[in-house]
């Protein structure tokens, strides 16, 4: 029998590097990008496929760049999961945001899922299955100051989950979205050491969340029952 496909973006750390070990673990063979660190994610990728005796692809790819994505579908026949983690944050008032800035948050969290899924769905069709995961954030639910771009970039995320899962529902092909809280990430290297305990005194667990949680809820939702479709599951240790 040969193994499930799942392609994850943005792998080569944090959280798309933790759920590459999921999925691994679980004897997926998988597709990998980043957009700079390939030598890290090449690395990854050959201790993993030695490890768990799967195949592993490593690939340069911007994801907000459609001609990127279409190079990394290239090498793709078969697919069961895909998980749309590459994401950027920008923090700053929004009257200081360039349209440049603009456009690389939105390009890089938003345009991405859309590339990404619209060259996945015709995959999934050939098998009648399928499951997107993408990674969406507490501030696309409820807004941030100073990270109005990227609240705008998962608030996108949400509603586009919810709207696809409708449209994909018929072709059992499932669409949810993780709102993550405080992740402890380099995504937060921006913030000093007293600043990341100020922000975990004001989450109820009392501490930001693992990768390495993030990566198994990501796993755990790949291998829910297919009716569960077009939800947005918030985990943020009880913080919003
Ligand atoms: P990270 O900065 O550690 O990792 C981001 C990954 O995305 C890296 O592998 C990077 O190479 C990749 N990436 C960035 N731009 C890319 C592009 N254009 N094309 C391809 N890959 C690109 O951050 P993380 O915390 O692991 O974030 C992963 C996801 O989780 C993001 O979507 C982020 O918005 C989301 N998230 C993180 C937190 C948190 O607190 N860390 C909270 C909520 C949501």
């Amino acid at each position: 029998m040969t193994n499930k496909t799942v392609l994850i973006t943005g792998a080569s750390r944090g959280i798309g590097r933790a759920a590459a070990h999921c999925f691994a673990q679980a004897g997926y063979d998988l597709y990998l990008t980043c957009i700079s660190s390939i030598d890290r994610l090449r690395e990854m990728a050959d201790s993993l496929s030695s490890r768990y005796d799967i195949t592993c692809t490593a690939i340069l790819a911007d994801m907000g760049c459609y001609a990127d994505v279409e190079r990394v579908f290239s090498q793709i026949s078969d697919l069961d999961v895909l998980v749309n983690n590459a994401g950027i944050s920008h923090v700053g008032l929004l009257s200081d945001m360039s349209p440049e800035e603009w456009h690389r948050v939105l390009g890089t969290n938003l345009d991405s899922c859309f590339y990404t899924s619209k060259l996945a769905i015709p995959l999934f069709l050939q098998k009648h299955s399928g499951k997107i995961i993408n990674i969406s954030s507490v501030w696309g639910n409820v807004g941030a100051s100073m990270e109005v771009a990227y609240s705008a970039s998962k608030g996108g995320i949400n509603a586009f989950t919810k709207a696809l899962a409708k449209e994909l529902a018929p072709s059992n092909i499932q669409v949810n979205a993780i709102a993550f809280g405080a992740i402890d990430t380099d995504m937060n290297a921006c913030f000093t050491s007293q600043e990341l305990a100020d922000l975990a005194a004001e989450i109820p667990a009392d501490r930001l969340g693992t990768a390495e949680e993030a990566g198994q809820l990501i796993f755990q939702l790949s291998q829910a029952p297919e009716y569960l479709t077009g939800q947005v599951i918030t985990m943020d240790g009880g913080w919003i």
